[in-house]
């Protein structure tokens, strides 16, 4: 594996090696309880939790859904179009 480069909140873990974009990631990783079963989760169980690689090779909770990732696209052009044909109205979603 390749070394990334640890910036901001990024984060290596020093048991499994696993690169974490964030602390957040990082604690989604482990599992147990501490002092008696702490672990890391595999990388079945990180995908099984909805965690997924972001392009740069880090761990990241979730990603947004597809779905609402579209949803959220189509709410701001129609915004965008209502707000052209009628600028005097104030639209939330911009
Ligand atoms: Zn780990």
């Amino acid at each position: 594996m390749t070394k990334l480069e640890l910036t901001g909140d990024r984060n290596q873990c020093p048991t499994c090696n696993e690169y974490f974009n964030s602390t957040a990631a990082f604690d989604k990783h482990r599992t147990g309880k501490y002092g008696v079963d702490r672990r890391c989760l595999t990388v079945q169980e990180m995908n099984n939790k909805g965690m997924s690689k972001n392009d740069a090779g880090f761990w990241i909770t979730s990603t947004m859904p597809a779905k609402a990732y579209a949803a959220r696209k189509i709410a701001i052009k129609n915004a965008a179009d209502i707000q052209q044909h009628y600028p005097e109205k104030i639209i939330g979603v911009l």
